[in-house]
């Protein structure tokens, strides 16, 4: 699943190509996407059609597709598994699994492709009123101080691992930026996120390293995700833990361990990161 350093790495790979273009056309396959809903047809021509491309920025995992205008409405997408976004020129061949299709002035589209339908593309006549993005915490790579972080911390039962995990906490992060961050900040992932607090500078440090890592090597490629030119990533082997049960870990040499919660795979280091209770 893209996660913040993958879904950064294709708004700065589309926002370049897009600005400033105004979009003609709205075009749905009329297939369901995420929670096997229809999508809002009708609210995304009424957002998008005739309005030119302000800006396309990253909030948390979602993108928003900004335009001109009064009032700050836009189109908000999220990727969920296996989305994808390009823009191609109208007359070549759609990809399979191409599910919305905004066609763009001189003749090219932004296309969604998504094979397995859990990522979604939502009208926002305000962008700021949108339920997915209020709910959202601050975003893991710039929305947050150690003192900021500490204080989320505070109180809170759950396991480090859930409560990276949780984007209404902090936006952002996902299975594999969670256990590299964890990796690096020498954290048992079932650690109570409430006994981190007195390393939330060093959580904090680890969280933005890991991040700012993926985005310099554009994402990381594991089976589906490629950027918005269709390159995959390069991310994949600078990861340490994920992804590497029973290799040694990188800094003791002990064989990395899985552990499962909640459905959720995580990798650690059981001598790098001990449970503290
Ligand atoms: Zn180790």
């Amino acid at each position: 699943m893209p996660e913040l350093p993958e879904v950064e790495t294709i708004v700065r790979g589309l926002e370049p190509i897009v600005r400033g273009r105004r979009i003609e056309s709205v075009w749905w396959s009329g297939r369901p996407l995420h929670l096997a809903r229809p999508i809002d047809l009708r609210g995304l021509r009424a957002v998008a059609v005739s309005r030119a491309i302000a800006r396309v920025r990253r909030l948390g995992k979602y993108i928003l597709v900004e335009v001109d205008g009064p009032g700050d409405a836009g189109v908000v997408i999220h990727l969920g598994m296996t989305g994808r976004l390009r823009v191609q020129p109208g007359a070549s061949l759609r990809a399979p699994h191409t599910h919305v299709v905004f066609g763009l002035d001189g003749g090219d589209e932004l296309r969604f492709v998504d094979a397995r339908r859990f990522g979604w593309v939502a009208p926002g006549r305000s962008l700021a009123k949108v339920e997915a993005l209020a709910d959202l915490g601050p975003d893991a790579l710039s929305g947050f101080d150690a003192a900021a972080l500490a204080a989320a911390l505070t109180g809170v039962r759950a396991p480090i691992k859930a409560f990276l995990l949780d984007q209404s906490r902090i936006a952002g992060l996902g299975n594999i930026y969670a256990s590299e961050a964890l990796f690096r900040a020498g954290i048992h992932p079932a650690t109570l996120a409430r006994r981190v607090r007195p390393q939330a500078a060093d959580l904090l440090e680890a969280v933005q390293t890991v991040l700012a890592g993926g985005i310099a090597r554009r994402g990381t490629t594991l089976r589906d995700y490629v950027d918005a030119a269709g390159r995959r990533g390069d991310n994949a082997a600078a990861l340490r833990v994920y992804g590497r049960a029973g290799q040694p870990c990188p800094s003791c040499g002990a064989a990395i361990r899985k552990r499962v919660d909640a459905g959720r795979a995580t990798f650690f280091c059981p001598s790098c990161q001990r449970l503290r209770r």
